[in-house]
């Protein structure tokens, strides 16, 4: 006998859903010209479409399993040809908000994404705690005038103000505690995708290569069919080269880089090129989401500002530390020195892991359990 499934529409779920940016899910007729617009859809069913009806009648679940939402780049190009308007490019980033507080394991990514003012107010406590570092008498490791000295005062002596052993120690906890989170969140990711599936370990490790070459490149992107899409993609790799360059000259390099008076080392020029390419990436996606250039731009959550936001601002700083402190100005540089590093931490330490930014890890790995997924397909065929 044919059993009856009765479907229960979890209505919390599409009451997050749409505060995230899905508002117009339920003008969705299904007439499926989305998914056939859209280049990057080569799953059956295709997306996204099906992310569509799942998202119209409340079924969270099948949602939390789907790498799909991970798959598409945000081209636009099917919100373009919606001839109900239902912005199915648009639901698909909500869904990618959604399910990116849903994987994480601490609750912090689902209260700065359901409510501005949480996300707003860790990013301040985060930068309170570094500035009352360097504030607090010099007995707690840091000092802003007590440690220095009054030699500090009259010509730049960086490393007597923020010691770099100090700093060292500091960033490197910062990127371990970094790195924790971002890979407990996307093992939980992998768990959900892979729970239901029945495919041997061997296949995952032979597809490992390809997690790790759209994690460098982000290649996929390239598929897109929209005008724009290659230059994204261009510009989105030059931003990724300039911040894992300057995240390595600071987790790693830091030693040589933080020069204490007003000389120039050699990994300085590295800084220049990471500085730059921040400065003029970032801008441009803060340009482009302020004049709404591009169906992707046309809606935008507060996290969607944040992340080009502090990035330029956090390269902009950097580099008055570096001009303060080569024109031999102490108090400047000691200054923009602590007004730098409460804008660096807090986007490190909240907004990668929590925000916006874990995309790096989740797109890779949901393209690697749809690979693997593909290719068990192909073989049963
Ligand atoms: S989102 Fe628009 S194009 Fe896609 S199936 Fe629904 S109505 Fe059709
Ligand atoms: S936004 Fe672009 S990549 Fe994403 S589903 Fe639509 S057409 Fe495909």
């Amino acid at each position: 006998m044919e059993q009856v499934r009765q479907i229960e529409p979890d209505l919390a779920f599409i009451g997050e859903l749409m505060s995230l940016g899905g508002g117009d899910v339920n003008k969705c007729v299904q007439c499926a010209t989305c998914t056939s617009v859209c280049t990057l859809s080569t799953n059956n069913p295709g997306f996204p479409r099906r992310q569509m009806l799942l998202a119209q009648w409340g079924l969270k679940e099948p949602l939390l399993s789907d790498p799909s939402p991970w798959l598409c780049f945000y081209c636009g190009e099917c919100s373009k040809q919606c001839l109900r308007k239902a912005n199915p490019g648009e639901t698909m980033m909500a869904l990618r908000r959604y399910l990116t507080s849903c994987y994480d394991w601490t609750g912090l990514s689902r209260l700065m994404y359901r409510s501005a003012a949480w996300e707003l107010g860790i990013l301040g406590l985060v930068a309170s705690v570094v500035v009352l570092l360097f504030t607090l008498p010099h007995n707690f490791g840091f000092g802003l005038l007590s440690q220095a000295g009054p030699q500090a005062l009259s010509r730049v002596m960086l490393n007597q103000f923020a010691p770099v052993e100090v700093v060292h120690r500091a960033d490197t906890l910062l990127a371990l505690m970094l790195g924790f989170f971002l890979l407990s969140n996307a093992a939980r990711m992998f768990y959900r995708l892979t729970r239901n599936q029945q495919i041997p370990a061997s296949d995952y490790v032979r597809r490992l290569p390809t997690m790790l070459f759209q994690a460098v490149t982000q290649v996929r992107w390239k598929g897109c069919q929209a005008g724009d899409a290659i230059k994204n993609w261009l510009r989105h790799l030059l931003l990724a080269s300039g911040y894992v360059l300057m995240f390595t000259l600071v987790v790693i390099f830091l030693p040589w880089f933080q020069v204490s008076n007003d000389s120039i080392h050699w990994t300085s020029f590295l800084g220049y090129y990471a500085t730059g390419v921040l400065l003029v990436g970032a801008g441009w996606m803060i340009a482009d989401r302020a004049g709404k250039r591009g169906e992707m731009y046309r809606f935008s959550h507060l996290s969607d500002w944040l992340f080009p936001i502090l990035l330029w601002l956090t390269a902009a700083t950097g580099i008055l530390v570096h001009i303060f402190r080569v024109q031999n100005l102490p108090m400047p540089t000691y200054v923009m020195y602590v007004v730098h590093l409460a804008i660096a931490v807090p986007m490190l330490v909240v907004e990668v892991p929590f925000g916006k930014w874990a995309h790096l890890v989740y797109r890779p790995v949901a393209i690697f359990v749809d690979a693997v997924g593909k290719d068990a397909m192909a073989r049963s065929v």
